[in-house]
């Protein structure tokens, strides 16, 4: 078993991607893929009056402000446009795709966050009102049941909390805690860059193995965002991962290579 993770980032090619989906497919590997949409939910909440607003926490993680209306727009673009827009792709490429969020069928359970402490303009303070949270379970059993039909389970943020409440979700870590809960061989991350770089943006710069020993050291390498998927590479190792990989999404065959090891290979 395969889980891969489609960023949202501008530059990311998803016709390229479902080529390569497909393909892989085809040859019998298991796969279930995860996607995002933070830059198209940027884009339509702007266009609805409604701009996104990043939070730092008090730990220096970036997350997207999630009031009720930002959820709203959120599952629009992401549980919409962009999950069914890859499902159509797959669709048409003759794979049996079958699109989900986290809250469907409870794929994905978490704590929703009652307090969230962040960083504003300096100063300490404490958001009630947000709708984010961490996936602590996965529905393996819906999940198997799916890929035993021969379905290819296409899966997006939100999730939902055990109190029954959407949720906002980082996808590189959700994408973590499935392929843990699979026990997955892989964790293959596409992004709009080649992989971690060590002076980002030089791509020539390209960190090409960590081994896991050594993962904690390269939290300081990654900003922003990319920390996020540094952390969801600690956590997939923790559980076991043998091999995560993050890789480039803008290239051809983009999955077969990063399976074959071109990107920053984890582990
Ligand atoms: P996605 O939406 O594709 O999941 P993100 O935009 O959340 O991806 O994260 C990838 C981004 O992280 C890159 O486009 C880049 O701007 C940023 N980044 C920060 N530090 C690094 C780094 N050291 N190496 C690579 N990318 C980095």
């Amino acid at each position: 078993m395969i889980v891969l993770k489609i960023g949202g980032s501008e530059g990311i090619d998803y016709d390229l991607i479902a080529d390569d989906i497909a393909a892989v497919v085809n040859e019998g590997t298991p796969l279930i893929v995860v996607h995002g949409g933070s830059a198209l939910t940027n884009k339509v909440a702007e266009q609805l009056g409604h701009p996104p607003e990043f939070v730092t926490s008090v730990s220096g993680f970036s997350s997207r402000r999630t009031d009720r209306r930002t959820l709203e727009i959120f599952e629009m673009v992401y549980c919409g446009q962009v999950n069914k827009g890859l499902v159509e792709k797959l669709q048409r490429r003759g794979v049996k795709a079958i699109g989900l969020s986290g809250i469907d069928g409870r794929i994905w359970e978490g704590k929703r966050k009652d307090a969230i402490k962040v960083i504003h303009n300096g100063r300490k303070r404490v958001i009630r009102d947000d709708y984010t949270g961490k996936v602590e379970k996965v529905n393996i059993d819906l999940l198997q049941t799916l890929l035993d039909q021969g379905y290819l389970p296409v899966l997006t943020p939100p999730a939902i909390s055990y109190e029954g409440d959407a949720i906002n979700v980082d996808g590189d870590r959700a994408a973590a805690a499935t392929a843990a809960a699979f026990q997955a061989e892989a964790l293959i991350i596409l992004s709009n860059v080649p992989g971690l770089l060590e002076k980002f943006p030089d791509e020539s710069t390209l960190i090409r193995h960590i081994p896991k020993a050594k993962i904690d050291q390269f939290m300081s390498v990654a900003e922003d965002r990319m920390k996020k998927k540094v952390m969801g590479a600690q956590e997939a190792l923790a559980e076991g991962i043998g091999r995560i990989v993050f890789a480039d999404g803008r290239v051809e065959q983009p999955l077969q290579r990063a399976i074959a090891g071109e990107g920053t290979v984890i582990g």
